[in-house]
């Protein structure tokens, strides 16, 4: 008998009848010989809903109050779930996150979950009932609800598939699974079967869309497989996984990209110890996270510059704060930079054992006039900056290049 931890986001629980298909779903589940745990999250737009009433009450709503309100749309759903259930002549059982001891830090709205007790689900199950328990809740030491952000129903999901020691953990959604890129502005795209941890991770701007990317980290350490599937068919998703040797077949696994991200460069700084310090260190008082950094070797006239990127919605405030540093520095240059830029990645665990990877890409990038104006890589990923309105057309390209939408291609031809 394996035990299966099943999560269904929003959208699969959107209303009455959905919350029905989805127990259906569950109970067939259980009667092929199964042990059942179900997370839920909130209907779709509930949590959205009751935002917007904080709201109207409070400026900036009280943290603590907040997760007292969040935590109320997953009630709803599991509640109605185990109803469900029970109509279908089987039994089940909903718990919110203090009767589970889903402990927390005190952090309220962002939470971080410190252990689970499995005692009473393990209880449950062995009286051969469903268990399904509130997502994205959970209880500080304190006794006082607290809730894990946004999102944060698939990390519930795989933390008690990590202490209940699950055989599966499986996040269901509206999508298929994790996709080689965007299919929205790639057609050609396909469907990934697996995928690495680290991948994943690297990939976290398609997977957002997909899977809650602390989930991902959670799964990492605790080396959960996850298995990423739509609600709405039976198609197997995308395996997220620990790395095995059969996977370097696959140099590349994905392209993705950033529109999100701005660019700054100081020009004339002079090339002495300590300026790094005072360039950055305003900038992270001001918490604002700085993503590449380049910094040229003196060329000559002992001046050097200095080039990062920040989150697109920083780039007026880096600026500002720049300006009072240049002054101080001494930088001659002057600052300048683009908020309309992309950056787009290539990321493959393959690469770790490949040359020729990064050239590929920049090759494939010039062949089309587009110009590179940062890069950065790391074990896995190469990431250029380019210029935003080429986004389409460098992620197709790359896709067509490293030959995404075939299954899996010998790396001569590749690197041909
Ligand atoms: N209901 C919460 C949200 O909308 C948690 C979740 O769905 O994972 O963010
Ligand atoms: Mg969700």
């Amino acid at each position: 008998m394996a035990l299966i931890i099943q999560k269904f986001g929003g959208t699969s629980v959107a209303d009455p009848e959905k919350i029905k298909t989805v127990a259906k779903r569950v109970l067939k589940k259980k009667k092929e010989g199964n042990q059942m745990v179900v997370v839920l999250s909130a209907m779709s737009g509930e949590t959205n809903r009751l935002t917007d009433f904080a709201l109207a009450m409070q400026e900036i709503p009280d943290t603590r109050e907040m997760d007292m309100l969040l935590s109320s749309g997953e009630q709803v759903t599991i509640s109605l779930f185990a109803m469900a259930i029970k109509a279908m002549g089987d039994d089940c059982v909903s718990f919110l996150g203090d009767q589970v001891k889903i402990l927390t830090d005190n952090s309220h709205t962002r939470a971080r979950i410190e252990s689970i007790d499995s005692d009473r689900i393990m209880e449950t199950l062995k009286a051969d009932k469903i268990v399904v328990v509130a997502g994205f809740q959970g209880v500080a030491d304190n006794g006082d609800i607290t809730t894990l952000g946004r999102g944060g129903s698939d990390t519930t999901a795989v933390a008690l598939a990590a202490s209940l020691r699950a055989d599966a953990c499986e996040i269901f959604t509206d999508v298929e699974g994790v996709y080689t890129t965007d299919p929205n502005i790639c057609p050609k795209a396909i469907k990934v079967d697996r995928i690495t941890y680290d991948e994943m991770l690297e990939l976290a701007s398609l997977g957002a869309k997909v899977l809650d990317i602390r989930s991902v980290t959670f799964a990492k350490q605790y080396n959960v497989p996850v298995h990423v599937r739509s609600t709405f068919t039976e198609t197997e998703g995308t395996w997220v996984v620990e790395e095995e040797k059969e996977m370097e077949g696959k140099i590349v696994s994905g392209v993705t990209y950033n529109k999100n991200e701005a660019r700054i460069t100081i020009s004339g700084v002079p090339d002495q110890p300590g300026i790094a310090t005072k360039i950055f260190t305003p900038i992270s008082d001001a918490d604002i996270i700085v993503d590449m950094i380049i910094q040229n070797q003196d060329t000559g006239n002992g001046m050097t510059d200095m080039t990062f990127t920040v989150a697109r919605n920083d780039y007026q405030r880096t600026i500002k704060i720049l300006e009072a540093v240049v002054e101080e520095i001494g930088a001659t240059g002057g600052i300048h930079g683009s908020d309309s830029i992309t950056k787009i990645s290539i990321v493959g665990v393959g690469m770790r054992n490949h040359s020729g990877i990064a050239t590929t890409m920049f090759s494939v990038l010039s062949r089309e006039g587009i110009n590179i104006s940062m890069i950065s890589t790391s074990e896995i990923k190469v990431s250029c900056i380019i210029s935003e309105k080429y986004t389409e057309l460098a992620v197709r390209t790359l896709h067509d290049a490293f030959e995404l939408d075939k299954e899996s291609v010998p790396e001569e031809e590749i690197l041909s």
